[in-house]
């Protein structure tokens, strides 16, 4: 309809926009070179990902991971996603991207597993365009190469691609979930889901935005969104989940508020994944 296709266009235009606004000041000065040096990342293996802990409000025991990419470039040193995933969305090589990215992550989650570490999902975030009916089949074999069980393994989607093609998304989404897994939407509350949507929608969990999180403190609103996302998401049976979280004041805030699990540079920032094995290596040694 007029009012998505003009969404469309808004979010095109933005993209547009901060491409240039963010590589005009790089040596990668067009889209050409931006698209030759993805491309060359993935073939020379410069992405990594970084985990960071998923921690239980109750108790502070880590219950998850969430897979984060960055690119390691020679050029450039460390490059955040913001910086090349919403190009790499555009140019299409989010594909081949997004797939290397679920077979790091699964392949990591079981050589833990054979470590003898704790046993935690890994949480690896989706792009809409990855979204297509092939998905749940190429999950599959993903997990079947990396011999994880379904049950280690969550994928975190956006509310807007919920939004489009809801009939496609639903069965989409029905299948990935009979192999398993489970399934979160991220970024929650910034998008365009509704309440109907959501009841259709086979998930398992509300990912509350840090957005909202940042502003608990000082801002009404937030607080009041914050509270009613957590109620919202209990009355559909779905666990919730804030990310952000920076402080004491806000982890209080969600605890008293019943949110189920927190995520945050309060409990630990996106790490390597040899920070990461001494994290879950010390949680073990402190849970005996
Ligand atoms: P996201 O999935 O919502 O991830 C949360 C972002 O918040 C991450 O940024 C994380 O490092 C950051 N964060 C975590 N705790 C805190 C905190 O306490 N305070 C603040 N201010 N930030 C915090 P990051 O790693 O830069 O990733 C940004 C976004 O890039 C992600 O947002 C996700 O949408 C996208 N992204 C990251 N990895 C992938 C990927 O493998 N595939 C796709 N398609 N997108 C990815
Ligand atoms: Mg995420
Ligand atoms: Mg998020
Ligand atoms: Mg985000």
């Amino acid at each position: 309809n007029a009012d998505s296709a003009m969404y469309k266009a808004k979010e095109r235009g933005r993209n547009n926009f901060q491409f240039f606004a963010r590589w005009m000041d790089t040596q990668v000065s067009n889209r050409l070179e931006m698209l030759v040096s993805l491309r060359q990342a993935l073939d020379k293996d410069e992405f990594k990902l970084f985990y960071q802990p998923k921690v239980s409000i109750a108790d502070g025991s880590i219950i998850g991971a969430e897979a984060l990419i960055r690119w390691q470039s020679p050029e450039q040193g460390m490059v955040a996603p913001d910086r090349f995933i919403p190009f790499a969305e555009e140019a299409g090589l989010i594909v081949p991207i997004g797939e290397w990215v679920l077979r790091t992550a699964c392949a990591q989650n079981k050589a833990w597993q054979e470590a003898g570490l704790l046993q935690i999902p890994v949480a690896v975030n989706l792009s809409p365009r990855q979204l297509d009916q092939s998905l749940p089949d190429f999950v599959r074999k993903v997990l079947t190469e990396s011999a994880l069980s379904a049950q280690w393994l969550e994928l975190e989607i956006t509310e807007n691609v919920v939004m489009k093609d809801a009939e496609k998304t639903v069965a989409t989404l029905n299948a990935l979930k009979q192999l398993g897994l489970k399934i979160s939407v991220d970024d929650f509350g910034t998008g365009y889901s509704s309440l109907s949507y959501l009841r259709r929608f086979p998930v398992d969990a509300l990912k509350i935005d840090k957005s909202f999180v940042r502003d608990i403190a000082r801002d009404a609103d937030s607080a009041a969104i914050v509270k009613a996302v957590i109620s919202l998401a209990h009355i559909l049976n779905l666990r919730v989940i804030a990310e952000g979280v920076e402080d004491h004041e806000q982890y209080n805030f969600l605890r008293q508020n019943g949110c189920d699990e927190v995520q945050g540079y309060y409990f630990g920032k996106p790490m390597s994944v040899a920070d990461f094995t001494l994290r879950l290596q010390q949680e073990q040694s402190s849970e005996e």
